[in-house]
């Protein structure tokens, strides 16, 4: 008999306004379909009374649980130690501004049920984000599909795992992890469920467009190494290039009829210098994200847990 116990990560970042919404609104649906569940928020570092509401809600409820990172690690680091806290035979993993509907766990924890090990939330639709957010995050993951070669269109953090899937994301030793993809690289008996992405409850994004830029490209980085070997095509394209104009003018000089044209020299000179640069900005990209792993330091620090506050009140 597996652990029927299902563990609710929700990451949290300056989400005071949601808190107790989300936590009343998966508490009723949970008990309506009779799952035993515990409520993980992981609160990232806020800057509001987030954690203040959680610890409220921890103290009367014990299925309620509440971590605080001692700063902003980011929502990957939440979901991990989400998912180092929790205790039950599945985690499934949730926005906290209930954009991820409730019902949809239901589904997925019958699934699990069934025998599945990893249950995807596959979105139906984007919701409503801005014309520029939807093109870029299209783009996004139009990218990383080709890069990791799974189709992550329209993947989403939103997912259920078994309890081993836990276990082994988090014996993976890497410090800089992509969970929406690391998800299909695992593996395992895989099952989906469509969702309609739902409006955000409270509050607004706590995305900035250019932290997205930043979170995209560290999670490129991060997933494959497949950029660097672009850099190799770009230099095998410009010997390419070069080699035949270099013949073209030696062609001419044998012939007499000397190099013309400054400008052709001037665009060759823009062309490659910015292909280098890019390259050497791609390397160094990698190269600061090996730095960062080499040194090794924790993925995140918990300042506050609930379950500790409770003992020192006692
Ligand atoms: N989040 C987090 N750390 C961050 C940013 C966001 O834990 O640095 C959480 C946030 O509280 C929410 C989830 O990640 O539960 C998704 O964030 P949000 O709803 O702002 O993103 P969007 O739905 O707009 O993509
Ligand atoms: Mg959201």
């Amino acid at each position: 008999m597996k652990n029927p116990l299902l563990s609710v990560v929700i990451p949290a970042f300056n989400e005071e306004e949601n808190i107790c919404n989300t936590a009343a609104v998966v508490q009723e649906k949970m008990a309506a379909a009779q799952i035993p569940y515990e409520l993980i928020f992981v609160s990232d570092g806020s800057r509001d009374a987030t954690f203040d509401k959680v610890a409220e809600l921890a103290k009367a409820d014990a299925r309620i649980r509440g971590l605080e990172f001692s700063r902003n690690f980011g929502k990957e680091a939440a979901i991990f130690a989400g998912l180092e806290a929790a205790k039950g035979g599945c985690a499934v993993v949730m926005d906290c501004d209930l954009q991820h509907p409730p019902r949809t766990i239901v589904e997925m924890y019958r699934l699990w049920e069934q025998g599945y090990e990893i249950v995807e939330g596959v979105k139906n639709s984007r919701g409503s984000e801005s014309a520029l957010r939807k093109w870029f995050a299209k783009g996004f993951y139009k990218i990383l599909s080709a890069l990791t070669g799974f189709d992550m269109e329209n993947a989403s953090d939103f997912k259920l795992l078994d309890s081993r899937v836990v276990r082994v994301l988090l014996d993976m030793p890497e410090r800089k992890t992509f969970f929406r993809a690391l998800s299909f690289w695992v593996g395992f008996k895989t099952a989906q469920v469509r969702y309609d992405v739902a409006k955000r409850a409270f509050g607004k994004t706590k995305w900035s467009f250019f932290g997205l830029f930043r979170y995209a490209v560290s999670n490129i980085i991060s997933f494959s190494t497949k950029p660097l070997a672009a850099v190799n095509y770009i230099g095998g394209i410009s010997v390419f290039a070069g080699l035949i104009l270099g013949i073209q003018t030696l062609v001419r000089w044998a012939n007499g009829k000397a190099v013309e044209g400054f400008t052709t020299v001037i665009l060759l000179l823009l062309l490659l210098g910015g292909a280098i640069l890019v390259g050497l900005g791609i390397i160094g990209t990698y190269l600061s994200a090996i730095y960062q792993e080499t040194k090794g330091r924790p993925r995140y620090i918990v300042r506050q847990d609930t379950d500790k506050l409770q003992e020192n009140d006692q």
